[in-house]
Order: structure tokens, then sequence, then C-alpha cells
């Protein structure tokens, strides 16, 4: 490729499965855009990191989904979800769900890079509660945690924010927690520091008071 053309980042996975995994037809596509010299960052949210032909950047992530590869912006938005590896089966551990939570929020523009995990039951293999915003499937509910917080000497796991959740009321207060945040949150802000200055509580009476759709479950 010439060196002279813009390159940009973007950011893919092979979706939401039984595990992170890449099949060899999705690597073979994947190494169709790396050269021999360049590199593809492996990030902690079960990502690659790829830099690409702005020019060709909309046909080559065409390209990429025609062989399932799942495509995400760089930068601060909201990271595609991290999963466990359903082990107990798809329909038991929910990953249905999973696969619509990350449909409806995934590479949403927020002040800094939100982090959000799920896991198909109590054991956790997918850290929910070390992550900004953490689902964990408890029997026939979905319980869901904010503000976990993995890196640094102030590492904290997240507080439990409402438990036996429905998918639809776990699907509406999860885009409403990120819609405040994304009103509400400064500038690089990031969602464990957010949910300290705003409030846990102040967040839990923003949503209920916003919209009919809670009802019953405060
Ligand atoms: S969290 Fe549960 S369902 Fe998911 S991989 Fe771990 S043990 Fe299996």
């Amino acid at each position: 490729m010439e060196e002279n053309i813009k390159k940009v980042k973007i950011a893919i996975n092979g979706g939401i499965g039984f595990g992170a995994k890449l099949n060899a037809k999705q690597l073979l596509t994947i190494s169709k855009y790396i050269g021999e010299d360049e590199e593809i960052e492996l990030t902690t949210f079960q990502q690659l990191y790829i830099e690409v032909p702005e020019n060709q950047k909309v046909e080559i992530v065409q390209e990429f989904e025609s062989v399932g590869l799942a495509c995400y912006p760089v930068g601060n938005y909201v990271k595609s979800l991290r999963t466990c590896n359903f082990c107990k089966g798809e329909e038991q551990e929910g990953m249905p769900i999973a696969k619509e939570i990350n449909r409806r929020i995934a590479g949403r523009p927020v002040p800094f890079t939100l982090r959000p995990a799920y896991t198909g039951c109590p054991v956790g293999c997918g850290e929910p509660l070390i992550n900004d915003i953490g689902v964990m499937k408890m029997k026939n509910g979905y319980d869901l945690y904010i503000g976990g917080k993995a890196k640094g000497g102030d590492a904290k796991a997240g507080e439990l924010f409402m438990e036996q959740l429905e998918p639809e009321q776990l699907y509406a207060i999860i885009e409403k927690v990120i819609n405040i945040y994304a009103e509400e949150g400064k500038k690089r802000e990031p969602f464990s520091k957010f949910c300290n200055r705003y409030g846990v509580d102040n967040l839990k009476h923003s949503i209920m008071g916003a919209e009919g759709i809670l009802n019953g479950i405060y």
C-alpha cells in the first residue's frame, strides 16, 4: 500500500458467540489489509485494532462484515460488549440478550471509553463487576452493576444497581444510564468517576423520573 494514503483505526472482533473466536476465513480477510511490517493490536476488551486506508474504509468494513466480523469505532465510544463463553448454552445463559445489548449500545459516543460486560451465570467469567456496566444473569433475571473499575490503585467492584430485571427493562435502563452519562458526563470523565460525582442514587432517581418503563422494579 502507498505510504501517503491516510489510515484510520477501526476495532474488529468476531461478534458475540461461544468465546472470543476468529475463524480462518476471518483471519485471511483481515490479513489482506496488514502489510508485512505492520502490526495489529489486541486490546483487553476483546477487540483487535487495525489501520485501514481511510478512502477504502466503507468497503473494507463491508468486506469484514460479510465474513462475520463486527466492526466498531475506536476512541471515546461504548465498546463492544465483553462476554463470557456461554459454556452452559446459548439460551440458558442469555446470549440473545447479550447480542441485543451490544446492538443497542456498542459504538455510541460517550465522554470517555465505556466498557460493558456480560456474564451468563454467577461464576462471572465475563468479569461484569470490574467493568463500567456489568450484567450478570441470575436464574431467570438479569442483575445490573455499574461503576466498576479494573485499573489503578483505586480499582473497585461495581455497585448492584438493579436486580432481577426482565430483558426489556434491562435494555431500557442500560440505554438510559448511557444517555445520562453522554449528556451529563464531563469531557474525558471516566464512567466510574461520573457515578461518584453524579451519585448512584441520583442516577436511579433520574431514570425513574424519566419514563414509565420502569414501573414496579425499583
Ligand atoms: S459465566 Fe457461567 S455460563 Fe459464562 S462461561 Fe462462566 S461458567 Fe460458563
